[in-house]
């Protein structure tokens, strides 16, 4: 089969196409400039012409996917802006909705052997603030946010911004598949994951070039400077839930092999975590990565095995069980890999 990977440089995206590439599909990834097609090809040329990297500059431009959704069998539709420095909520929701309805509407018009399409969403569209633990399902709306966005305007917080990009995407997919049921043989699936984490193969340089979870790992588990600033508490109480990137890749290739992920939004997480979980598992390996730092300390033992931790968003997984069967990885095995990652690259100086 031949899958359309949006957005294929960034760094879900390319633990995307590399598990799509690893199980024998044909892959063709968009990127923004040609110059974004480099690294891609790089990273992947052993396979070949299994792969091939096509430039659309403008991803909100009506009939943008209009050409790059023929011939394919299915579409994984990652590419959405993930940052906390918008300034006003439309640089985030404008690209997030356009995009999304905009691979619909060419799937709609040109995809004519497409079979699926996959969304990746996020808990963004689903979780709220409360003040005591909520389990939350994939019957979970994320309004809270819309509200806040919809009140504040530019003075929503930054996190709020993100989240009601994410909802409204996620929202506009639904509406679409509902408002055409009657003209489409295909569905969506939307796969809504948390904090995900390392390690990367999207093109590095430094610190900075970490996409916005891996730069969070990086900030708050290997370098802790940031965590200082946050405050004495932040790595003992702050957190939420996680998934390792390469779960969530797999996750997208089931959401297209798998029947019964059609019509479905699934939540993709491994669980909840304080971020001090992490320094500790990067504190036990054993041999100690090679850094050009130690690794911070923080307090041993005051995340989540803590009695007094309380984790207020958690996430119910037993749809990703039944559908997917996902065997996720756990917080030694994903900081095992990160920092033999790290060390690889010299700690990313
Ligand atoms: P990256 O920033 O690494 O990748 C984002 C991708 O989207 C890049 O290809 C980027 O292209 C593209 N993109 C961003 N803004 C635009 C825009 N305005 N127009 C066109 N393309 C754009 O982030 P992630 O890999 O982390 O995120 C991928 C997807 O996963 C997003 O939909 C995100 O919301 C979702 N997600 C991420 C989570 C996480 O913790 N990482 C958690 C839950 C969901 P370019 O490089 O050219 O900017």
């Amino acid at each position: 089969g031949k899958v359309l990977v949006t957005g294929a440089n960034g760094y879900i995206a390319m633990w995307v196409v590399h598990e799509f590439l690893i199980r024998g599909y044909t892959v063709r990834g968009t990127v923004r400039s040609a110059k974004k097609a480099e690294h891609i090809q790089k990273q992947f040329a052993e396979f070949g012409d299994k792969l091939e990297v096509v430039v659309v500059e403008d991803i909100t431009k009506e009939g943008a996917f209009d050409e790059v959704v023929k011939g394919v069998d299915a579409v994984a539709h990652t590419a959405s802006p993930f940052h906390f420095n918008a300034h006003r909520p439309e640089e985030l929701i404008e690209p997030a909705v356009k995009g999304t309805v905009g691979v619909l509407q060419s799937v709609l018009k040109h995809g004519t052997s497409v079979k699926r399409v996959v969304v990746t969403s996020s808990v963004a569209a689903i979780v709220r603030d409360e003040p005591a633990p909520v389990t939350f399902t994939e019957n979970d709306w994320n309004q809270q946010s819309l509200d806040l966005v919809n009140e504040l305007g530019e003075k929503a917080p930054n996190m709020a911004k993100y989240r009601a990009s994410k909802t409204l995407a996620e929202k506009a997919a639904w509406k679409f598949v509902e408002d055409h049921k009657r003209d489409i043989d295909w569905d969506v699936t939307t796969l809504n994951p948390p904090f995900v984490f390392e390690p990367a193969i999207h093109e590095l340089t430094d610190p900075a070039s970490l996409n916005t979870s891996a730069k969070a790992f990086y900030d708050y588990v290997a370098d802790a400077s940031e965590a200082e600033v946050a405050g004495n508490d932040f790595l003992a109480k702050g957190g939420g839930c996680w998934v390792d990137v390469r779960d969530l890749a797999e996750a997208h290739r089931l959401a297209l092999e798998k029947q019964e992920a059609g019509g479905e939004r699934i939540i993709i997480c491994s669980g909840p975590f304080k971020w001090q979980d992490f320094i500790d598992a990067a504190n036990a390996l054993d041999p100690p990565p090679k850094l050009s730092k130690p690794i911070p300390k923080g307090r041993p033992g005051s995340g989540s095995g803590h009695p007094h931790t309380v984790h207020l968003a958690n996430y119910d997984t037993s749809k990703s069980d039944r559908v997917f069967g996902l065997k996720y990885r756990t917080i030694a095995t994903t900081t095992k890999d990160t920092f033999a990652d790290y060390q690889a690259r010299g700690a990313l100086r």
